[in-house]
């Protein structure tokens, strides 16, 4: 039976509607639709996420921190201006001879994003004595003055109280079990030197607040107010940018000697602590390793602090607890956890601060805030390296148990 004209010319007009619709929503940005994962893209955010998140909060735009922010006026900030507004700050680096070409790479970023506006001094620390190529050509990267310090010895040599023969049995049962650097002994020095060591030195003396930089980290975006001054300004003790969780086995202890230390000193303890963020587990069987300690952790490769901290009778007496104990060597404390555990339980919450504006690297993590001062990161990127890095990631612990300021 023939179909009438009319009636094929309109199936025809249907069809090349439905066609027109398919491809229009075919070729339409796929980030436009709304997703109910809160508009992840495809490929910034493999593996498992952070339980809780919807989204990576630096994927949601953002800009600098709250005022009063202190800025650049005239010559303020000016180098050789010996009335500037510069507070009582250093830039920080611990760092061997041979890491000179990273450190100048982590130099010409961060006085490229900041320091070029701000001429905060360095101060460079070394184990051994620093080449006078290392000093020139470090001196070269700023404008800002630049001192170099050789730690002393008694600041950085094992302590006599560790037993040698329990040591060289730990590093060998550490590394059995896959703990990086355990069999390493200057790892477990620069931890412990990093941990409760670094602001006895003379050259500290009347330093009150200083950012940790290590060689071969990225910043990449311009940060245009006195990061230190906020710091005063807002009362805020301990900066970071990420969180991450710590092999357990390398910190097995400290959290039980962390408990021995409060039951002797309850007065330490801060009343709006941050103990949820140190003992939340956050991956199944950590917290049974370590006697209760999530590991979740400030990723103190990245500090922005206030020496005080660490100089109060509170962090006093545990470093030398902790120090006594032993586990810089017998198993492998790092500087991040201690420092972590000792913020989060002696310390207001209120005065820790998420720096999510000052984008930064330090292999394989980054925290890449959706800022138009940025370049040379992703916005949300977390890592680039394998998936299962990602499971690594504890910062919503920090954000659910002290928000986001
Ligand atoms: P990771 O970040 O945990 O992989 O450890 P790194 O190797 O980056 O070391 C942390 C920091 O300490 C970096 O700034 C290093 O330059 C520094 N560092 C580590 N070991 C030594 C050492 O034996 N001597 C000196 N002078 N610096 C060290
Ligand atoms: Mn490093």
């Amino acid at each position: 039976m023939a179909i009438p004209k009319a009636m094929r010319v309109l199936g025809g007009a249907t069809f090349l509607v439905f066609l027109f619709v398919l491809v229009t929503l075919y070729r339409s940005d796929p980030t436009a639709i709304k997703l109910p994962t809160g508009g992840i893209k495809e490929g910034i955010l493999p593996g498992p996420r952070p339980q809780g998140w919807d989204h990576d909060p630096q994927l949601d735009p953002s800009g600098e921190a709250p005022e009063p922010l202190r800025r650049v006026n005239g010559n303020n900030y000016a180098p050789d201006n010996a009335n500037s507004d510069r507070i009582n700050a250093t830039l920080l680096s611990l760092v061997r001879n041979e890491e000179l070409a990273d450190m100048l790479q982590s130099m010409h970023d961060l006085e490229r994003t900041w320091n070029h506006k701000f001429n905060y001094p360095w101060t460079f620390f070394n184990d051994v004595p620093f080449t006078d190529d290392f000093k020139q050509k470090t001196t070269a990267a700023t404008n800002a003055k630049t001192s170099y310090h050789t730690i002393p010895k008694a600041h950085w040599d094992i302590p006599s109280w560790i037993n040698k023969d329990l040591y060289a049995a730990s590093k060998k049962a550490l590394a059995d079990k896959g703990v990086q650097y355990s069999e390493m002994d200057s790892y477990h020095q620069m931890c412990r030197w990093n941990s409760g060591v670094f602001y006895q030195h003379d050259a500290l003396k009347d330093v009150q607040y200083y950012w940790r930089v290590e060689p071969k980290v990225h910043f990449f975006c311009g940060v245009d107010y006195d990061v230190f001054r906020w710091m005063q300004d807002h009362n805020k003790t301990y900066g970071f940018t990420l969180t991450l969780l710590d092999s357990p086995d390398s910190v097995k202890s400290l959290w039980p000697e962390t408990l021995k230390f409060l039951a002797d000193h309850p007065e330490h303890e801060a009343k709006n602590n941050a103990k949820g963020f140190l003992t939340e587990e956050k991956e199944k069987g950590h917290n049974h390793i370590t006697g209760g300690y999530s590991t979740c952790h400030f990723w103190s490769n990245f500090e922005i602090a206030d020496l005080s901290l660490w100089r109060s009778k509170a962090y006093t007496q545990y470093f030398e607890h902790l120090d006594k104990a032993g586990g810089f060597f017998y198993e492998r404390w790092g500087d991040a956890p201690v420092h972590s555990v000792a913020v989060g339980l002696f310390e207001d919450k209120s005065k820790v601060h998420w720096f999510r504006d000052i984008g930064y690297q330090h292999i394989p993590f980054f925290n890449c805030p959706n800022n138009g001062k940025c370049s040379g990161c992703e916005p949300g990127r977390f890592t680039d390296g394998e998936d299962w890095l990602n499971s690594q990631d504890c910062r919503n612990v920090w954000f659910q148990n002290a928000g986001m300021d």
